[in-house]
């Protein structure tokens, strides 16, 4: 059977260093402030901003929630991005998705201050990233980095099978594993024969948004598993990409849902903040 790889243990200790660095920044005059963007009424979208306001709240960073409604226009959302970009007390900006009318976020996020894009969302930030430069990492992605290292699971050299293209965490993640010496492979939704792909890999990282897509036929046994997905369920809760009734019995360990990846996102997004307000 599996072991699970709890997140909230590795996020307890990156946000008791924020907490502290937030302090600091404090008590020196210089509050940190992340400002959310929002122009949406997905509820799960405003679940998780929640979670931030509460999580930032209780590590000392002020959050504000900029809600433009589920009509704004991309010129309003751009707009609003440019303003908390050149608002000196603001050190982190993320603009949530999805987005009105099914605007790109890698079009209107251009728009956020390279210094201030907490959550790697600019192109320039992916950019840099491919390039091997400093730039923050999308939260999420850089989140399963995090937690393979938390574990002590090898990277270097090792096959790498991540399931997911989007801008903000298959490619990415991608370049966050090659920087660790991982062979990476990207599938998607056109690769073919999707389980004779990821079942050679040591690692394999399930970042879709389709509920159930990783099953045992996908997995190696021995592998480690990570499971990005969070797809709401009908009962109102969370469900990852994973099938893991199935795969438990056959990988050496894999993320629970909820309570894996999403306690480090939310940790790592909050210490991106207090890096970008003592960096200024
Ligand atoms: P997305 O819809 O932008 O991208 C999904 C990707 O999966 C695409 O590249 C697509 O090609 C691929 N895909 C879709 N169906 C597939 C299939 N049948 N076989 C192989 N590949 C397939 O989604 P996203 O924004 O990258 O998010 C992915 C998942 O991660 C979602 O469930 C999302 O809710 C979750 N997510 C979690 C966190 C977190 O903190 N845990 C953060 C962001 C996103």
């Amino acid at each position: 059977t599996a072991t699970a790889l709890y997140g909230r243990e590795l996020a307890a200790a990156i946000r008791a260093e924020t907490t502290e660095r937030a302090a600091a920044l404090t008590a020196s005059g210089r509050p940190p402030k992340l400002a959310v963007v929002v122009a949406t009424a997905d509820e799960s979208s405003a679940w998780y901003v929640r979670s931030i306001a509460k999580a930032a709240g209780q590590s000392g960073i002020a959050c504000d929630i900029v809600d433009l409604g589920p009509d704004a226009a991309a010129d309003t959302i751009v707009a609003a991005l440019d303003r908390l970009s050149a608002d000196g007390s603001v050190h982190g900006v993320m603009l949530q998705t999805p987005l009105p009318g099914g605007a790109a976020l890698e079009e209107l996020a251009g728009a956020i201050a390279f210094g201030k894009d907490v959550d790697g969302a600019n192109p320039l930030s992916l950019g840099r990233l491919a390039a091997g430069l400093p730039a923050h990492p999308p939260a999420t992605a850089e989140a399963v980095v995090a937690l393979l290292d938390h574990y002590g699971v090898e990277l270097a050299g090792r096959r790498v099978a991540v399931v997911g293209r989007s801008t903000v965490v298959g490619k990415p993640l991608a370049h966050l594993l090659l920087d660790r010496n991982a062979t990476v492979t990207v599938c998607h939704s056109r690769t073919v024969d999707l389980p004779g792909v990821t079942s050679t890999a040591d690692v394999v990282v399930a970042a879709a948004g389709r509920p159930g897509l990783i099953t045992a036929d996908h997995v190696r046994p021995g592998a480690t598993v990570i499971d990005v997905g969070t797809n709401p369920t009908p009962d109102g809760g969370l469900t990852g990409d994973v099938d893991a009734e199935a795969v438990v019995h056959r990988a050496a360990a894999l993320t629970p849902v909820p309570g894996g990846v999403g306690p480090v996102t939310t940790a790592l997004l909050l210490r991106h903040t207090v890096r970008a307000a003592a960096d200024r």
